[in-house]
């Protein structure tokens, strides 16, 4: 198998801390560039001040999209266009059509296009979606509470409008949702919670349903909460049984006794599916999460609170 040269555009926080390692620990790929507009690319690898310019000086085979996401749609469409491979943080776009047309495009050139939900690659998220395959949810409560300061610095774009608020780790929980939930899922009802001096959420709370269920799918978001994260799904089947997902779903349990669930962790498990891809010259598009969060906003009902300094 050849190997994968691949590019980073957005290195930032995500593309240092999870891409850099896994694609260094993966013998499939080799990190041939980055792109940072200040220069402050990844040491000893070329660094290129824009994706075209990367475009053309670079010698690649693929890119990994670690930009904040309301950019991701231009730029792949670029490299789509140039004839590379394209890996796309989650949020795979700022609109479900953007995305349909890149994946619209990928499939013309006969590129990979990847839609990565890096929650759906801890091993006990498949896990848990075997368990519930072909049962009925009695409930369900998603709760997802973290405190903004810490996971976000500084980051001035997730309170812009398509920088998604509480919904960009929000969009976490509802790709394990969509994973594991046996059916369609859909928004019924929202309230969304905007800081007076803000463009997105910085909490939300959503009740949704699905063929799968005969009773309450409830997920609550906040970003507003101090101490240690809550990142928890927990489901109750029609035949009693309850099974939760802890720990943004790397901690799998069943009438509360731990389930035995290994595999690469996230990222790597990302990589591994991107190479699998790229060989197969195949595409994985994954919507799902996305439209979830966009009929949150489509019925969501405002409520302004304090406005957020930070
Ligand atoms: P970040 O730290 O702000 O990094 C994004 C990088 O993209 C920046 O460092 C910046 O680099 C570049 N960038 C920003 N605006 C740009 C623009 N308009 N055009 C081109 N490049 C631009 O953000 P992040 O936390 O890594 O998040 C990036 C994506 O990863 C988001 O979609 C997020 O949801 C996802 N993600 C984040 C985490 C996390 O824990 N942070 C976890 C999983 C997924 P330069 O200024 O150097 O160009």
């Amino acid at each position: 198998m050849s190997l994968i040269r691949v590019g980073i555009v957005g290195y930032g926080k995500i593309a240092q801390d999870q891409h850099v390692p896994s694609i260094e620990g993966d013998p499939r790929f080799v990190l041939a560039a980055t792109v940072s507009r200040g220069g402050n690319g990844h040491p000893g690898i070329p660094c290129f001040p824009s994706h075209t310019a990367m475009l053309e000086g670079a010698e690649l085979d693929a890119v990994a999209i670690c930009t904040p996401p309301s950019v991701r749609y231009d730029i792949a469409r670029d490299c789509l266009l140039a004839g590379k491979h394209a890996l796309l943080e989650k949020p795979p776009g700022i609109s479900l059509g953007e995305v349909e047309a890149l994946a619209r495009l990928a499939e013309t050139r006969k590129l990979s296009l990847f839609t990565t939900w890096h929650a759906q690659h801890n091993a006990a998220v498949p896990a848990a979606a075997a368990l519930l395959a072909d049962r009925t949810i009695a409930s369900m409560r998603i709760t997802w509470r973290e405190d903004v300061r810490k996971w976000h610095p500084g980051q001035q774009w997730i309170w812009e409008p398509g920088g998604f608020g509480v919904f960009d780790p929000g969009i976490n929980a509802l790709s394990i949702a969509t994973r594991i939930v046996p059916a369609t899922l859909f928004v019924r009802d929202a309230q969304l919670f905007f800081p007076a001096n803000r463009q997105a959420p910085i909490a939300a709370r959503l009740r949704l349903a699905s063929p799968a269920s005969k009773g309450a799918i409830e997920a609550e978001f906040d970003w507003r909460h101090e101490g240690g994260e809550a990142w928890d799904i927990e489901v109750e089947t029609a035949d009693g049984e309850r099974i939760r997902l802890a720990e943004g779903g790397s901690k799998l349990s069943r009438g509360g006794a731990p389930v035995a669930a290994s595999g690469p962790g996230e990222y790597p498990s990302i990589y591994a599916a991107f190479a699998a891809l790229v060989d197969a010259k195949g595409s994985h598009v994954d919507l799902a999460p996305l439209r979830l969060t966009a009929e949150a906003f489509m019925l969501g009902r405002r409520t302004q609170v304090e406005p957020f300094e930070g």
